[in-house]
């Protein structure tokens, strides 16, 4: 037997499945000229980032958008710094911002899909089939290497100043003889299995990133690890394997990965894989002080995709932003389909941003007020109290108790041409309907500063008088206007602007007083239909009250 097919079975007695009916086993996918295979490929080590929420959502429509499959797949080769539910964590993660898979893991133990298994850890056998192969063709060693001589050589690559790792004449065991492996191994040595890395420094590699552009690179000379000690693989064999297997057509993925795109390749190389096309998308930036940073878990409560949910930011309020972010013509192609689907938006990974996109929170809530102003007032109902249940008791039990008088709420000035953009996030409706439940109300009134005490009980007590329940819409506010005409105040701004001399004020600022009286505030959505809302009676009584402070105050 040749040595190397000797090595390979001395490492590798168990494994009898070859590399081609692996290939035969997960074939190329039948898919239409285009379209895209992406995936999702997290290690349950943590919580779900805003950085992977992006890059998820990405992967997700540049596959939507080409009629391509989107897969989650579980990187779980590192044992030790797995959390508790680490994977039901992603999925619920995903889930929570309607990120569903098509294909992969789809639940802490259930998967779906023909090119499964989609977790690393149950895939082990598969890249040992890849490495013997490796093996046997003099691609691969088992190297002995301890911890202590690995130190060695770090130091005496640092102070000379040469490059890091194991290679060339610091590859101690890349000519180990099988005789000599089963010695070590017989004596319980320990060992991984490294690349024979046919690279060469002086060579460079050239790829074009999708989203980066032309990169060129020095070949990886490097032996780099492909099984640990305990057999299972590194992460960038099992990305060539898998990638492979998986027949993904495009790596999304951080662009902290690019340094290793030399590796990756040459490992594609050695294996016999079609390379995979690659579009690293760099991390999310904040403006501070003037300049950028990263957006940073610690600093950052945004950073964390819990804090969209605890805000009630709605999913789609979510994706709009995050296509915002992807895709820098999304806001103009928006702006010109103002009630289209998201999906009907051409996606491209091309346009993502080389730079960075910049996390803005002024825009964040502008993108989700506007999306918010598109919900019907049932919708605005039902997320609203779905949110609430978990976050706002009090607020919950008030929209629970009076269904009909909340969406009725909800409604103003809703649904119409030009809908009000006063919500940005769940967590702002108690505020915004405070004035419409006396649980919520503080029954404070903001009076403008314009006019006196006496003046404005003045306008109230008229405004009683006048004052009719089942007026419609056009007629109360010509009813407001000749009222102010008789108390001496100007029917229109305008009028008023031109001869401020002649007029106690105009009729906006009568209607202000109506307004800080019925809700307490300077600024609402339409007083016509708030008062409808709330009814004659407790108008009324709030105008009374309104006239008591005045009083009080004078
Ligand atoms: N498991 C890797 C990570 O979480 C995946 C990178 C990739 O998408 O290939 O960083």
């Amino acid at each position: 037997m040749d040595s190397n097919k000797q090595m390979a079975e001395l490492l590798f007695p168990d494994i009898t499945k070859t590399p081609e009916e692996y290939e035969k086993e997960y074939p190329p996918r039948s898919l239409e000229e285009g379209a895209v295979v992406t995936r999702f490929a997290p290690s349950p080590t943590g919580f779900l980032h805003f950085g992977g929420l992006f890059a998820a959502f990405a992967e997700k429509a540049a596959a939507k958008s080409t009629g391509g499959v989107f897969y989650l797949r579980i990187e779980d080769t590192d044992k030790k710094r797995e959390i508790e539910n680490g994977v039901g964590l992603i999925v619920k993660g995903l889930s929570d911002f309607g990120i569903e898979p098509d294909e992969g893991v789809v639940s802490e133990n259930e998967e779906k899909g023909a090119y499964g298994p989609y977790t690393q850890s149950k895939r082990t056998h598969i890249y040992q089939a890849f490495v013997k192969r490796l093996t046997e063709q003099g691609l691969a060693y088992p190297c002995f290497m301890t911890e202590d001589e690995l130190n060695v050589i770090r130091a005496e690559q640092e102070s000379k100043k040469m490059l890091p790792g194991v290679y060339g004449a610091f590859a101690k065991y890349r000519d180990i003889t099988p005789d000599k492996a089963k010695e070590l191994i017989d004596g319980g040595a320990e060992y991984v299995v490294r690349l024979k890395s046919p690279g060469n420094a002086k060579n460079r590699v050239k790829f074009t990133d999708v989203i980066k552009g032309e990169i060129e690179m020095p070949e990886n000379f490097l032996d780099v690890v492909l099984l640990k000690k305990d057999g299972t693989p590194t992460y960038h064999f099992a990305h060539a394997v898998d990638d492979h297997l998986m027949r993904t057509t495009h790596v999304i993925r951080g662009d902290e990965w690019i340094s290793s795109v030399p590796i990756h390749l040459q490992l594609f190389r050695v294996c016999g894989f079609k390379p995979v096309k690659y579009a690293h998308i760099s991390p999310i930036m904040k403006e501070e002080n003037g300049g950028k940073r990263k957006i940073s878990k610690r600093k950052d409560p945004e950073a964390a995709v819990s804090f969209y949910r605890e805000k009630g930011y709605p999913t789609g309020a979510v994706w709009e932003y995050l296509m915002t972010l992807a895709n820098s013509n999304y806001e103009d192609w928006r702006l010109a389909n103002k009630n289209a689907d998201i999906n009907d938006f051409k996606f491209s990974l091309k346009k993502m941003s080389k730079a960075g996109a910049l996390f803005d929170f002024a825009k964040l809530n502008d993108v989700s007020k506007n999306y918010i102003s598109t919900l019907s007032a049932e919708e605005v109902y039902d997320a609203v109290t779905d949110w609430a249940r978990e976050n706002n008791e009090r607020l919950y039990k008030l929209l629970a108790d009076d269904e009909e008088y909340a969406k009725s709420v909800f409604a103003i000035e809703r649904g119409n041409a030009k809908p009000r953009k006063d919500i940005a996030s769940w967590s702002d409706v108690e505020d915004y309907v405070a004035y419409f439940y006396s649980e919520l109300w503080d029954r404070k009134r903001d009076f403008a500063d314009n006019l006196s005490n006496a003046d404005m009980a003045e306008i109230l007590e008229t405004y009683k008088t006048i004052y009719d329940g089942a007026a419609t819409a056009e007629e109360w506010f010509p009813q407001v206007r000749d009222m102010a005409a008789d108390l001496g105040y100007a029917k229109t701004p305008k009028e008023y602007k031109k001869n401020p001399d002649d007029y106690r004020g105009h009729v906006g600022d009568v209607a202000g007083v109506i307004r800080a009286a019925v809700t307490g505030r300077r600024n609402t959505p339409d007083l016509y239909e708030i008062m409808q809302v709330l009814g004659c009676d407790e108008v009324i009584g709030r105008i009374d009250e309104a006239i008591d402070i005045l009083k009080t105050l004078a």
